[in-house]
């Protein structure tokens, strides 16, 4: 029988925190639960925000918290051929598109639109979704855009995609969603619009490595914060039109600050390497967390 294989998947572009530690620990303590395997995977496309001193402090908080993995860790930095090649495959079915927009271009499109008291549709997360306007130039348009030199991303055209899949999808959930939503879950990747899969100097954004990743590496069971439930949406879609396999989910709790706001890594205070500094052990820090001390 094939062994559950669990994964942490952190970005290096800041220091861990106690919430970062909570879902290191939780898979850590389902892998082993399972008697399945915990991989780490470092997850730095952004090549410019992640560098290999935050890795090192990211590597270091892990060990010290008494956290083991398998070798080699993978880092997506080194594998954007894997990434390239998926979406050479969307490229050629035509279900992404080059999206020129600028995010001022976007917020002045949405300003316009929003000026008459309409107000325009935003995704999970809050943000507009893209208007999606070069949708629908010609080949010959884009490729002298390109040739000029425009910045742009690869997006997804979310209707067409969909309009492929032509089923409804479902996630496996053993967590829980913003809402409650557990069990079979149904995928609602339309709310997202045209995400962004790669960028024009790297061909690959979150959702594309890390549904190719999860496939490429054999994942089974991913375990990661709340904040990510609705991205399933997103991440079921791509698998099924890569035909890759899909994983169990588990969304977790998040370790909010004490004014009830989700921790980041901007503030430092929480950060696991301010923590020991000022003496905490890891016992200290699992206590804080609510995870046993064994
Ligand atoms: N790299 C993501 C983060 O640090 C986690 C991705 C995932 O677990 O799917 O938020």
């Amino acid at each position: 029988m094939t062994r559950p294989v669990f994964r942490f998947a952190p970005s290096p572009n800041g220091q861990l925190h106690l919430g970062h530690a909570y879902s290191a620990l939780l898979n850590h303590q389902m892998a082993r639960e399972a008697d399945g395997r915990f991989l780490l995977r470092m997850e730095d496309i952004d090549v410019t925000r992640c560098t290999p001193e935050l890795e090192r402090g990211v590597l270091h908080d892990l060990a010290w918290l008494g956290l083991n993995w398998e070798q080699p860790v993978r880092r997506q930095s080194e594998h954007f051929d894997d990434y390239r090649a998926a979406l050479e495959k969307l490229v050629e079915a035509e279900l992404v598109y080059p999206a020129f927009m600028s995010r001022g271009e976007v917020r002045a499109s949405i300003a316009c639109y929003e000026a008459d008291g309409a107000s325009w549709p935003r995704d999970p997360d809050g943000a507009p979704v893209y208007p999606g306007d070069d949708r629908y130039l010609t080949p010959e348009e884009r490729e002298a855009r390109i040739a000029e030199g425009a910045a742009f991303a690869w997006r997804l055209d979310m209707r067409a995609a969909i309009a492929h899949v032509g089923k409804p999808l479902f996630w496996d959930e053993t967590g829980q969603g913003p809402k409650g939503e557990t069990g079979s879950v149904p995928a609602d990747p339309e709310a997202w619009g045209d995400v962004v899969i790669a960028r024009k100097e790297i061909p690959a954004s979150y959702h594309l490595s890390v549904v190719v990743d999860d496939a490429l590496q054999g994942v089974s069971h991913v375990v990661r914060g709340r904040d990510l439930f609705y991205a399933t949406a997103v991440h079921r879609l791509l698998q099924e039109l890569l035909g890759l396999p899909v994983p169990q989910y588990h969304h977790h709790d998040l370790i909010l600050d004490d004014d009830g706001r989700k921790l980041s890594k901007s503030r430092g205070d929480t950060s696991l390497d301010a923590l020991r500094a000022s003496g905490a052990t890891p016992e200290d820090i699992r206590r804080m967390i609510g995870f046993p001390v064994s």
